[in-house]
């Protein structure tokens, strides 16, 4: 399984989110503490941004391990940005190495990641996938269906696939979208904005875990969860 997280407030640098905290997902890409499935997230690495004055979102994205990347630790202390999706990834078994199959996919409005598995023949065909790995396979479906349906198109997929894991991350630069469904995510809600992250990245007592089959909003005003049962 892969590992993400997603930033919602103050502009925070790349590093201050993905690289310097002592369980950052530069960590989680070679010691996760809470991975269930698979134990490094090696088959590449991606990050999304939004900037003021842009809707589409800029992305960053290699098939290499995120600790083989030192251009990127070189520039991620001066990149900031306010709203921001990173993930690193674990390839499941037979989906394509490449740089395409690595979150956080878009549709030019959206960030979304995907910390999972699904089985590609129970997905509806979908056009623009950017790659035939099962998590852009979901993406595209995901956007197709509109963010507003999420849960919906969650529920629909579990039920084609009752052993699919439907971790998913998205962002459009004014709110977070998450579900749980089969894995691990913990969310700090800070006075400068919120994280939502597969494991905390550090020891920060106001991390909290959100239980499995749910649905997590986060905007300006908060962090909101329901339950997808
Ligand atoms: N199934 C996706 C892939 O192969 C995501 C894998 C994961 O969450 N580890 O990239």
């Amino acid at each position: 399984m892969c590992r993400h997280l997603a930033w919602l407030g103050r502009p925070r640098t790349l590093a201050e989110l993905v690289l310097e905290p002592p369980s950052s997902l530069l960590v989680q890409s070679y010691a996760p503490r809470r991975q269930r499935y698979g134990t490094v997230n090696a088959d590449g690495w991606g990050v999304g941004v939004f900037t003021p004055g842009r809707a589409q979102p800029a992305r960053w994205r290699s098939a290499r391990p995120l600790w083989g990347d030192p251009s990127f630790a070189s520039v991620a202390p001066v990149l900031s940005s306010g709203c921001v999706v990173a993930a690193v990834r674990s390839a499941t078994v037979g989906m394509p190495l490449e740089e395409s199959a690595v979150a956080p996919f878009t549709d030019g409005r959206w960030l979304l990641s995907h910390n999972g598995r699904v089985d590609r023949a129970v997905l509806p065909p979908v056009r623009d996938a950017e790659s035939t790995v099962d998590s852009a396979l979901l993406a595209a479906l995901v956007f197709d269906r509109g963010l507003d349906a999420l849960a919906d198109t969650v529920r629909e997929v579990a039920t084609a696939d009752p052993g699919a894991r439907l971790n998913l991350l998205a962002a459009d630069g004014t709110r977070l979208l998450a579900t749980t469904w089969g894995d691990t995510l913990s969310a700090l809600v800070t006075a400068d904005g919120t994280a939502l992250a597969s494991e905390p990245w550090d020891d920060d007592p106001r991390w909290t875990d959100v239980p499995d089959r749910s649905l997590v909003e986060v905007t300006p005003d908060g962090l909101t969860t329901t339950s997808l049962s």
